[in-house]
């Protein structure tokens, strides 16, 4: 398993997580070459979070294009409505392996949050989410969720009042409660082991799409296309298609026309974040930069170190999409395929549509769904006003 992607990755951690990231490596290690740990992992991602998911032919969203064909990769059918329970699970089993009793997270937006408390319930494991004041307030409908799941919500009031302090929060319990707490990070981002494990656990995705794209159009795909936040959808959707011939493409969010909105690939530098070497957003100084995008799960500074590395190598492509391509394409998969998609595989759907236009109708494009639009009704119809 890989420590360091290129010069991008590693541990940047204080002392005392020391010892919590060692045994979480030999732990991972162990759980996945056992054939227990795996089949329970799949049995359960069967028949609790629904997969395989499809991969569907975009018939009316690809004459939109009149050009190569698009085909969806349902992520949000799983579980909860997005890719998040494929790690949230695999991490949750983890734990219960390790002896720990107690799950903890961080969560802006309130996904991550939601998909770990349903973890919790299901696995029997007692749950505390950390999240910023001001995201409990703007994402109410989220902290109910987490509360009837049994999980305990506790605002964070330092700071700005935002995912970064929950962030900080969470890595405290953390390290205070080692001994029976597992914290389950969300992305493919943070100090090793996290960035490979995360990336492991989402990789079923493009396993699945790769036997799918033979099955139903008798060979890989010309072009995959994910969105990228911390990069865990993308990455597990990238990971099987990296020694093939295949195009892979990352969209990032673009904010509003003239920001940098969260486009660390794209507009970023290296530096260290959340104990990772990895392109961050930031200002001259080098302070994190403040992220803006109309998708709150890609709205953040950092980005998996993988995706570093996959960026300086070339092997993929990264683009960023705007805000309001996001909600044009928003309304067309609505429109055209009776979809509604989350905003934030809306810039992927948008960025894959461009690229649709320009190729011959033989071509196969896959574009990672990595979820369900249903939280995004209210950003959708305020920006359409
Ligand atoms: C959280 C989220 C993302 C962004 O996270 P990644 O780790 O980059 O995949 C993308 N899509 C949906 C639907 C999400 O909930």
């Amino acid at each position: 398993m890989a420590r360091r992607f290129g010069p991008y990755g590693g541990a940047y951690v204080p002392e005392t997580l020391v010892p919590a990231l060692v045994e979480l490596e030999s732990a991972w290690n162990f759980a996945r070459r056992d054939p227990k740990f795996r089949s329970e992992l799949r049995r359960l991602s069967e028949t609790l979070g629904g997969r395989p998911t499809p991969l569907y032919f975009a018939r009316n969203f690809t004459r939109r294009g009149r050009g190569a064909k698009v085909w969806l990769k349902r992520e949000d059918l799983v579980h909860g409505g997005a890719h998040k329970f494929n790690n949230a699970l695999g991490q949750g089993l983890l734990a219960a392996r390790m002896g720990k009793p107690r799950l903890i997270a961080e969560t802006g937006a309130g996904q991550h949050g939601v998909a770990t408390a349903m973890i919790g319930a299901a696995l029997g494991l007692e749950t505390t989410i950390y999240m910023g004041e001001v995201d409990t307030i703007r994402q109410k409908p989220n902290v109910e969720r987490m509360q009837l799941l049994g999980a305990t919500v506790v605002p964070v009031r330092s700071g700005s009042r935002t995912l970064k302090d929950a962030i900080n929060a969470a890595l405290r319990d953390w390290i205070a409660n080692v001994r029976t707490t597992h914290y389950l990070l969300g992305s493919a981002v943070g100090p090793h082991p996290f960035p490979s494990m995360v990336a492991e656990f989402q990789s079923v995705i493009g396993r699945e799409i790769r036997d799918q794209s033979r099955r139903a159009f008798g060979r890989l795909p010309d072009l995959v296309v994910a969105c990228v936040g911390g990069g865990s959808n993308a990455i597990g959707t990238f990971r099987p298609f990296l020694h093939s011939s295949v195009e892979l493409l990352g969209v990032e969010a673009g904010g509003r026309r003239g920001s940098h909105g969260a486009a660390s690939l794209t507009r970023g530098r290296p530096g260290i974040l959340h104990g990772s070497y990895s392109y961050v957003l930031q200002d001259r100084e080098g302070q994190v930069a403040e992220t803006e995008s109309v998708s709150a799960g890609l709205d953040y500074a950092g980005v998996g170190p993988e995706h570093a590395f996959l960026k300086d190598s070339g092997r993929v492509r990264y683009v960023s999409v705007s805000d309001s391509g996001a909600v044009r394409a928003f309304h067309w998969l609505a429109e055209d395929e009776g979809i509604l998609p989350a905003l934030e595989p809306a810039h992927a759907l948008y960025a894959a549509l461009r690229e649709a236009k320009g190729r011959p109708a033989q071509e196969n494009i896959v574009v990672t769904l990595s979820g369900r639009g249903d939280k995004d009704l209210e950003v959708v119809l305020g920006a359409s006003r």
